[in-house]
């Protein structure tokens, strides 16, 4: 399928890794100009190399903190209006409801809710201005059925969906889409780190604790970042104008709910 979006350009954060990546590398596929985010710079400048090699399309990479105001700043500069805008970053630590303390949530909040508001306040008016955008927020499952160990991420997550449920619907008549992708497992790094912390806990090896989550999942395995970035290029693409507001499921039939 022709997504029609080859030549606009795009500002993907934290994507030198895991779903991030997989969102830039779709979005290449389709044309779309990039420019990437990441803190460490050797990922980040080896993720744009690769994009660059497979994809015909302008790759710039930026290596900052998205969710402080200096390294969105950067982001910003480099990007200048954009036509796209994937926001995501690195998600909480696990833990104990009891345990967390304002500064944890405060961290968790910047993260996962204040920065991408802060990317969307910065390029979505100029979306509108020119009566075309896409913005896809990468959320978590969390959203929909609350994870307990990972509480800070259920609090932050879940504050951004309702700013996004509200503003989307103030920004669709001039043609600007915003909606949530929430991944469930991804064969990620991220999902590395908490089965790590299973392997820890109960003293099994990393492939039994993949084995043991993966049965917990309908589909019997962890999703790909190709498929995950696949659907966020649909999301950005000419044919999802008419999606806005949605929170769209990756998770395998993982949580289980009729709607
Ligand atoms: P990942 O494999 O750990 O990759 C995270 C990417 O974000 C890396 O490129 C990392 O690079 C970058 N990053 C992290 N913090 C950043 C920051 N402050 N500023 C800029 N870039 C930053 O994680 P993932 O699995 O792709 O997960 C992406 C998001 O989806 C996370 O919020 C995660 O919690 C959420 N999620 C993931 C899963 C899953 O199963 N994978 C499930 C549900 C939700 P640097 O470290 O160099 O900055």
């Amino acid at each position: 399928m022709n997504l029609g979006i080859n030549g606009k350009r795009a500002v993907v954060c934290a994507s030198s890794k895991g779903l991030g990546l997989g969102c830039a590398r779709a979005l290449a596929g389709a044309g779309v100009d990039l420019v990437l985010n990441a803190r460490g710079a050797e990922a980040l400048e080896a993720a744009a190399a690769g994009i660059r090699t497979a994809f015909d399309v302008e790759v710039t990479a930026v290596a900052a903190d998205i969710t402080t105001e200096e390294g969105r700043a950067a982001v910003l500069d480099a990007a200048g209006d954009v036509d796209i805008l994937v926001n995501n970053a690195g998600g909480p630590p696990p833990g104990l409801w009891k345990d967390w303390d304002r500064d944890d949530f405060i961290k968790a909040l910047d993260a996962n809710m204040l920065a991408p508001i802060a990317m969307i306040k910065a390029l979505v008016p100029a979306m509108m201005a020119q009566g075309w955008g896409r913005v896809v927020n990468i959320t978590s499952q969390s959203v929909k059925a609350p994870i307990p160990q990972l509480g800070l991420s259920n609090a932050a997550r879940t504050g951004l969906t309702g700013y996004v449920a509200g503003t989307s619907r103030q920004v669709a008549e001039k043609g600007v889409t915003i909606n949530n992708l929430l991944p469930g497992i991804h064969a990620t790094d991220r999902a590395d780190m908490l089965d790590n912390t299973v392997v820890e806990k109960e003293g099994i090896s990393l492939t039994e604790a993949r084995a043991r989550r993966a049965a917990t999942i309908p589909a019997r395995r962890y999703g790909t970042m190709d498929e995950f970035g696949a659907t966020c290029a649909f999301l950005c693409s000419q044919h999802a104008g008419f999606i806005v507001g949605q929170n769209i499921l990756l998770d395998g039939g993982a949580t289980n709910a009729t709607i």
